[in-house]
């Protein structure tokens, strides 16, 4: 790909990576949140049927004991006078769990109970709707004669030996173990017991019909040769398990979107490659001479920056330089720049004469750093001393975008450093400048120069600015002149230096030296 669509992809990184996580974040939510719900629910799932069938066990249990152990062995009792067994029917209830009462039943006619020993009742009168041709029958009953507020199972059970004789039990119906075991389970709201049409709730204190329950369960069990149902009520799912879900996925979400933020962001930091080729020395420095006119010899070099890019190749500095400015690496870089021409000024200082101008060219947001000053300061220490003239082209640029340009500027003449205006007319308002600032060089535009000698263009803008800069006293260098025609051009209109291809393109430094040696032995010869 080409380093172009490549630097243009990286100057929207920040961008793309704040999307990216985004992305990333929210997808980890939504896989997070449904994994972790759906696992939550199969797991509540489990725990309710587990509830279920715990309590439904413990239920089952007490009844199977009871008839097994107490209640079978008194079926034979219906035939004897109540004043012959009372009293073993009383020990009988006393010691099985949860019992009221135990009334023996002949023909229909309660005549013996274990809490108050002999009377005579139908049965129907205590459990209404215990059907005594069954051999086992079990209601729900809201009381019993003794505890009329209490609800109650009637548990019949019939001799088979005889009609509508058999025992009665009745027992206690408490619900309050089941909902202790289900205290652990916020989202379960009640639970019912169920027998044929009515039901006793864990919500009201009576029994309740059939039709007054709510219309959906979330489960519910059989309790094996009973007509009793367990049924639980409430959702699956607690508003605990998912805020708790929820909120947790909120905050693993936000530190995966985070670390994939800062993932990319190390990995694919825009203007890495940058400083990639900082660090690996893909930069170097091409010097290209300036022309004085009057002498026809070179009385400086400006130095441009040139980057030989491992894959890509050279890569214009018109792209990166800019690139590097947007990604706010111009620093770094000229402080790369820095270096590079101190390192190359001390091999060229020998060839080139005492008082050559090194021109560079520098950013209008380096000039306006905080680190300038320092910066400029370190690299004139790195030069060799007393040999250069310091010259720094800025552009208009510069001057429209900081305020305090002027302080700069005097400042740079105070440690000796001369400013050009780069690229003088391609700007706006650039005239105004010329007279606010105090420069020593105008750089007029290459595209001006090239306009010179066409037929299309008697080049009035450049009479202008020449007329202009005379008036100004200011030293005028004109950029890329290619032809013989332009310098005359430029001569006879008193442009004082020039730079371009028709004296020299910019050379490494080792073909400077040779371009200077050249000079020097031609001035010899002549
Ligand atoms: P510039 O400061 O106007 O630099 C002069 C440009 O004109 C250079 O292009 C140079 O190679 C080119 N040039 C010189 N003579 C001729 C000629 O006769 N004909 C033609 N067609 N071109 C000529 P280059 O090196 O590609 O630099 C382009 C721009 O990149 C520079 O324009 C400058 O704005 C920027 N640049 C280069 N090096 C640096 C640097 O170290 N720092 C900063 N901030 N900017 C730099
Ligand atoms: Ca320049
Ligand atoms: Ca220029």
């Amino acid at each position: 790909m080409p380093l172009s669509r490549a630097l243009m992809r990286q100057a929207t990184y920040p961008r793309r990576i704040a999307w990216s996580s985004v992305i990333f974040g929210s997808l980890f939510f939504i896989l997070f949140t449904l994994i972790l719900l759906t696992f939550t629910w199969h797991k509540r799932q489990h725990q309710h049927q587990q509830l279920l069938n715990d309590s439904r066990a413990a239920l089952q249990h007490s009844l199977d004991a009871l008839i097994s152990n107490t209640l079978n062995p008194l079926l034979s009792f219906t035939r004897f006078d109540c004043h012959t067994i009372s009293q073993e029917l009383t020990s009988r209830a006393a010691f099985a769990e949860n019992l009221r009462a135990i009334l023996l039943v002949r023909e229909g006619y309660a005549f013996c109970s274990s809490a108050t020993g002999a009377f005579y009742l139908p049965l129907n009168a205590i459990s209404e709707h215990t059907d005594l041709s069954r051999d086992q029958d079990l209601r729900l009953l809201s009381g019993t004669p003794l505890q009329p507020d209490k609800p109650a199972f009637a548990l019949w059970l019939r001799n088979p030996h005889s009609a509508q004789s058999g025992v009665l039990a009745t027992i206690n119906l408490n619900l309050a173990p089941y909902q202790l075991l289900a205290s652990y389970h916020p989202e379960i709201s009640g639970m019912a017991l169920v027998a044929q049409n009515t039901a006793l709730t864990s919500w009201q204190p009576g029994l309740a019909a059939n039709s007054e329950l709510p219309p959906q369960p979330l489960m519910k069990q059989t309790l094996e040769g009973y007509p009793l149902q367990f049924v639980l009520y409430g959702d699956t799912l607690s508003m605990r398990d998912i805020h708790l879900i929820v909120l947790t996925g909120i905050l693993l979400s936000l530190l995966v979107g985070g670390g994939c933020w800062l993932l990319l962001s190390l990995n694919r930091r825009p203007g890495k490659e940058i400083l990639l080729g900082i660090k690996r020395g893909e930069f170097y420095v091409e010097y290209q001479p300036l022309i004085s006119t009057l002498s026809g010899r070179a009385y400086g070099v400006e130095a441009l920056l040139r980057w030989k890019h491992p894959s890509e190749g050279l890569i214009p500095p018109d792209m990166f330089i800019s690139y590097a400015e947007s990604l706010n690496l111009i620093i770094p870089l000229t402080r790369h720049l820095f270096e590079l021409v101190a390192r190359d000024a001390h091999r060229l200082n020998p060839y080139l004469p005492v008082g050559t101008h090194m021109s560079l060219n520098l950013s209008p947001l380096h000039l306006a750093a905080e680190s300038f000053r320092q910066d400029v300061l370190r690299w004139i220490a790195a030069m060799p001393d007393n040999h250069f003239n310091y010259v720094f082209e800025v552009t208009e640029r510069t001057m429209v975008r900081d305020k305090n340009a002027g302080e700069i500027f005097a400042w740079l003449h105070e440690n000796n450093i001369q400013i050009a205006i780069d690229d003088f007319g391609t700007g706006h308002s650039a005239l105004i400048y010329l007279e606010k600032y105090p420069f020593d060089y105008l750089k007029i535009d290459r595209g001006f120069v090239q306009s010179i000698g066409t037929q299309t263009l008697n080049s009035p803008v450049l009479d202008a600015v020449l007329h202009l800069a005379n008036k100004l006293e200011l030293k005028t260098v004109a950029e890329g002149v290619e032809t013989g025609e332009q310098a005359a051009w430029l001569v006879k209109h008193g442009v004082s230096h020039m730079q371009g291809y028709l004296f020299s393109r910019p050379l490494q430094p080792d073909r400077l030296i040779d371009y200077y040696r050249c000079r020097s032995l031609a001035t010899m010869a002549g």
